[in-house]
């Protein structure tokens, strides 16, 4: 799978040992873990940019959004996206954000949905 986006180290290798969300996936690295199904895990961002910051990731490695080859995971990532968003009281009030790419802003390249909410959320994003 080669990732087309930005310069990913992963896509050279064959495992994503390198990768710490797989390594939160596989519980190699701890996380405050909030949800988690077949397809996906969330939990909470190391580094809280609103009072509820969680991150939804898919248990597969893929590398960004531009990479995902089944349009179903999005759907699966989704489905967990409005679920944790229940479980934390803020069904109808949260922003969801997709960075792809270092210019966009993506720092880990393992995909994932930002879910913000707790506090006034400006339009439009920096
Ligand atoms: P992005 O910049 O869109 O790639 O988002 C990556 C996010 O992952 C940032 O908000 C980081 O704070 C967060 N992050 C990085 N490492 C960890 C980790 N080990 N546990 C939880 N969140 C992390
Ligand atoms: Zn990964």
């Amino acid at each position: 799978m080669a990732c087309s986006v930005i310069k990913c180290p992963l896509c050279e290798v064959t495992t994503m040992e390198s990768c710490p969300f797989c390594a939160i996936v596989n519980k190699q690295l701890p996380a405050e873990l909030i949800y988690e199904d077949e397809y996906c895990v969330a939990f909470k961002d190391i580094r809280p940019q609103a009072p509820v910051h969680v991150l939804v990731v898919p248990k597969v490695h893929v590398a960004c959004a531009d990479d995902v080859s089944d349009p179903q995971l999005w759907g699966r990532l989704m489905s967990a996206v409005k679920t944790v968003a229940s479980q934390l009281g803020v069904a109808g009030a949260y922003r969801i954000v997709v960075n792809c790419g270092e210019s966009a802003g993506q720092t880990v390249p393992h995909l994932h949905i930002h879910l913000l909410a707790g506090r006034g959320l400006q339009w439009p994003p920096g």
